[in-house]
């Protein structure tokens, strides 16, 4: 069974980028939600039970008919979100450093190319879905995802990623997601980055 994790700072502490309303409204009754709703599909099939969360997702297609939209909506929900909290910071250091900044540079460009992209698809998403930096084979790639479905499930690391959800901005920024997507950079936790990026060779 799984469990909601708690998050690695106070619900106040990404103000006023991200308010302490919308933490704790995102984190205890959405991302707890997700969990609740995996678990009881889960509980329709033992078998799956002791999976980690990984070997679930990028194992969608052999769920079970009767759970597989709901283990893809809510375990990708929790597994994303799981992700997002520690991929945020107060200590927002700005931008990468060393091997990190190489390596985007390297893909992108000048950092704020990068970060224009990665902005501007995060901007174009329709409706709720997620903008991402993925691995993929090796090298540095910007994607979109709609719903809760990971980049994991296609075969691609998850390096950074931006939840724009109405339910992640609107009771602080409205209908303003590029406002919430500009605010965001600010709390982006590079250390957690570096490391996810390391861990991915
Ligand atoms: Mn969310």
């Amino acid at each position: 069974m799984f469990n909601l994790p708690d998050l690695p700072y106070s619900y106040d502490a990404l103000a006023p980028y991200v308010s302490a309303d919308i933490q704790h409204l995102h984190h205890s009754a959405h991302h707890a939600t997700y969990v609740k709703n995996l678990n009881a599909a889960l509980e329709k099939h033992p078998e799956w039970q002791d999976r980690t969360i990984e070997d679930i997702i990028t194992s969608l297609d052999k769920l079970p008919d009767d759970i597989k939209t709901t283990v893809r909506n809510n375990g990708g929900g929790h597994y994303n979100h799981s992700m997002f909290w520690k991929m945020m910071t107060p200590k927002g250091q700005g931008k990468p450093t060393g091997t990190t900044l190489d390596k985007i540079q390297h893909a992108f460009g000048e950092f704020e190319t990068f970060k224009d992209q990665f902005s501007q698809g995060a901007t174009k998403i329709f409706g709720s879905g997620w903008q991402w930096l993925v691995r993929d084979n090796g090298e540095l790639k910007l994607m979109s995802t709609p719903n809760q479905d990971s980049p994991l499930s296609q075969g691609k690391i998850p390096i950074l990623g931006l939840d724009v959800w109405e339910h992640a901005y609107y009771l602080q920024y409205y209908n303003k997601r590029a406002d919430y997507i500009a605010a965001w950079w600010n709390i982006v936790n590079w250390e957690y980055v570096s490391q996810l990026l390391t861990e991915a060779k």
